[in-house]
Formats: C-alpha cells, sequence, structure tokens
C-alpha cells in the first residue's frame, strides 16, 4: 500500500504534468470510487475546471481545482495516479486533459476514494491525522513527549495514522531497523537516546524513499505510471530468512498487530 514517499512522490509528478491543465471531460468508469457528490454532480463540477496546485497530507493527496473545489484523493491499497498519452485501460475514472493527454484513476481493489469538496482539510479523516513526521514541528524532543503516554508497542503505534500520518507497514519497519530497536518494544520504555535514533530514522527512510521515488512492492507507480527504486534498497521488509546487510544473521518475521513484520534479532534490541 502506498506510504507517504509513494504520494509525496505521485504529487511531485502531478506538479510537473498536470499543474495548470484544464480538464476537458471527466470519464466515469466505475462510479464505486466517487465517495462524494454524486457522480454526475461530480463530472459536472470538474469539468472545465483547471488543476491549480497539489497538497498532501500524510497519505492523502489533494487537488486543487481553478473553482476552488479540492479533488481529494486516498489510494489506499492500489490506488494509481497515471498522467500518460492514452487511457488506462482499466481506469475507474479518467479526466481529459487539455494538451490531448490523460489522468487515469485506477484501482484494481476498489477501496481506493476520491472526492471533491471546497475544505478538505476539515474531512473527518484528515482531522484525525497525527502529525506529519517531515514537516518541522516534527522534533525529536515532541516524538518524545508523544511517546510518553503511550503503552503500546512502538511498530504498530508508528502505523497509527492519528498518532504520526504517512508511515505504514513497509516504512515503519525500515525506521526500526536503521535505529536499531525491536518492533515489539513498548513506546514508553524507549530511552532518550533511542528516541534520537527513531526520530532521525523515521526522517532518513521517508525522505531517501522520496528521492528514490518510493518502493514498488504491491501496485504503486509513479505519476508517470514508472515503478519506484527504493524497494531495491530495503533492509529488512519483505526479507525473511535473507541474512542482515549488517551483521549477515537471519532476519526473522513476526506477525504483530495482525501485520507481518521483518527485523534482525541482533541488530535490533
Ligand atoms: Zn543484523
Amino acid at each position: 500500500m502506498p506510504e507517504l514517499p509513494e504520494i509525496e512522490t505521485i504529487r511531485r509528478d502531478l506538479i510537473r504534468d498536470v499543474k495548470g491543465k484544464k480538464v476537458k471531460d471527466v470519464e466515469i468508469l466505475n462510479p464505486k470510487v466517487i465517495k462524494e457528490p454524486e457522480p454526475a454532480e461530480f463530472k459536472r463540477r470538474i469539468k472545465g475546471a483547471t488543476f491549480k496546485d497539489f497538497f498532501r497530507r500524510a497519505k492523502v493527496l489533494a487537488m486543487k481545482l481553478s473553482t476552488g473545489e479540492y479533488l481529494v484523493v486516498h489510494l489506499r491499497m492500489t490506488g494509481q495516479l497515471i498522467y500518460s498519452a492514452e487511457k488506462q485501460e482499466k481506469a475507474r475514472v479518467v479526466f481529459v486533459l487539455s494538451g490531448g493527454r490523460y489522468l487515469s484513476f485506477n484501482d484494481q481493489r476498489l477501496f481506493a476514494e476520491l472526492r471533491l469538496v471546497y475544505d478538505w482539510q476539515k474531512l473527518k479523516f484528515v482531522q484525525e491525522l497525527g502529525i506529519e513526521p517531515l514537516e518541522k514541528e516534527f522534533t525529536a524532543q515532541k516524538f518524545k513527549k508523544m511517546l510518553g503516554a503511550k503503552k503500546t508497542k512502538i511498530k504498530p503505534l508508528l502505523m497509527d495514522q492519528t498518532f504520526i500520518g504517512g508511515i505504514g507497514n513497509l516504512y515503519a519497519q525500515e525506521a526500526l531497523f536503521l535505529a536499531g530497536i525491536l518492533p515489539t518494544r513498548p513506546a514508553n520504555k524507549l530511552k532518550d537516546e533511542e528516541i534520537k535514533k527513531l526520530h532521525r530514522a523515521i526522517q532518513k527512510v521517508l525522505q531517501d524513499a522520496i528521492q528514490y521515488r518510493g518502493s514498488s512492492v504491491d501496485k504503486y507507480v509513479n505519476g508517470r505510471g514508472k515503478k519506484g527504486n527504493y524497494h531495491l534498497r530495503l533492509k529488512v521488509y519483505g526479507r525473511k530468512t535473507e541474512p542482515c546487510v549488517k551483521c549477515k544473521s537471519s532476519i526473522k518475521k513476526i506477525s504483530l498487530g495482525g501485520r507481518g513484520t521483518c527485523f534482525c534479532p541482533r541488530c535490533q534490541q
């Protein structure tokens, strides 16, 4: 499932490719992905508008239109947004753009969501989002305060979108490996030095993953329909029984909060 780096990569691609383009038509091939307003109304209000800007909050993308409304996209598990010369074959919604190209919204599993609203920051699931891990407000000191009251295990806590926004199963595992911390440690038992390391590790893996244009371990492709490169650099995710890149011990996999979790039993304490 795409996480912060993948959504940020798509956002940057859309700024480059789609900003300033006018929507000449909206083809709705599966109305199920449109949560609000009604599909006919959705189409009527977008047709003729121009894409003005692109924002991201955690894993949510908000596309500002010249009408003042925002097209809010949540890709969930298998959603894709692809700008290309041809319509994507399995698109659920196609935005026909000025200049003769298309922005296709694909979603194999139909969990992704499109909304057209004026005040996207007031959407309930946006309001509930926790701190942005790459923003200035997320300091090591702030992180320490946030962890202090939490008795839950650190890895599911990092994935809790109301705690920190944008980290999922993949980057939580990578950040904990980089910080040398076991995924099962209770959050409020981390020592100051470990909190600092984890804070740095979270920012580093997210920034590196953006630099490498995301991880294509599933359906993720960037805004031009290409795979990312960061999955080639993963240290623990999906590497069960492979040797640890640091110490050559065998990577272990456990289930934690219902999610597969890989770690090095020697490098992570
Ligand atoms: Zn190791």
